[in-house]
């Protein structure tokens, strides 16, 4: 008789826990009919920016490819002919190795690479999440609209020109370091 008492005891309380929860309002949302709602600074696919005026913002500084745990991240750089700025002539990332830690994009001083909120980057093979330059600029600016790296760094301030603050030296030629 105790048994049975039991038994009825717990089968009444999981139908009235089904019922309490069929008629509660979800959590999930019924992708991909609906997608979810995820904030800008969510982590996913990862994009190559450019300036408010249009310029490539990547400086070929190899900071996001050694910061990157995984060396996800393949980059070579270059110069541009008439003004000798540096721009990324290959810059790679392998998709199927990168963690998704927004290390990179810490580590980026012009703010060019930049995480998204995309997550739908289905491929059929792993030679298709290896995303060459072609499809990693896009033509905005990302979350920074207004920022130019250009006219932030190396700037005169106040009438001193780089180097000539207090406490600062003047700046290294890197070409004199070179072997
Ligand atoms: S998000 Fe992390 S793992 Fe992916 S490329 Fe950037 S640093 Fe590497
Ligand atoms: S994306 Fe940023 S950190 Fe990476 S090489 Fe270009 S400028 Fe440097």
């Amino acid at each position: 008789m105790k048994n049975l008492k039991n038994w009825v005891g717990e089968i009444t309380g999981a139908f009235s826990a089904t019922l309490k929860h069929a008629f509660a309002e979800r959590d999930t949302v019924c992708y991909p009919a609906e997608k979810p709602d995820l904030p800008e600074r969510w982590r996913g696919r990862i994009i190559l920016t450019v300036t408010p005026e249009g310029e490539e913002r990547c400086v070929a500084c190899y900071l996001c490819s050694s910061v990157c745990p995984s060396s996800a991240i393949t980059i070579q750089g270059a110069e541009r002919e008439d003004d000798e700025r540096r721009y990324a002539e290959k810059f790679e990332i392998d998709f199927t190795r990168c963690i998704f830690c927004g290390l990179c994009e810490e580590a980026c001083p012009t703010r060019a690479i930049q995480t998204t909120n995309d997550f739908e980057m289905g491929a059929s093979s792993r030679a298709e999440l290896v995303y060459d330059k072609s499809r990693l600029l896009e033509n905005h600016t990302g979350k920074y609209p207004d920022f130019d790296y250009f006219k932030r760094a190396g700037v005169p301030i106040r009438g001193k020109d780089v180097g000539e603050g207090a406490n600062e030296k003047p700046p290294v030629d890197v070409y004199t370091l070179l072997p």
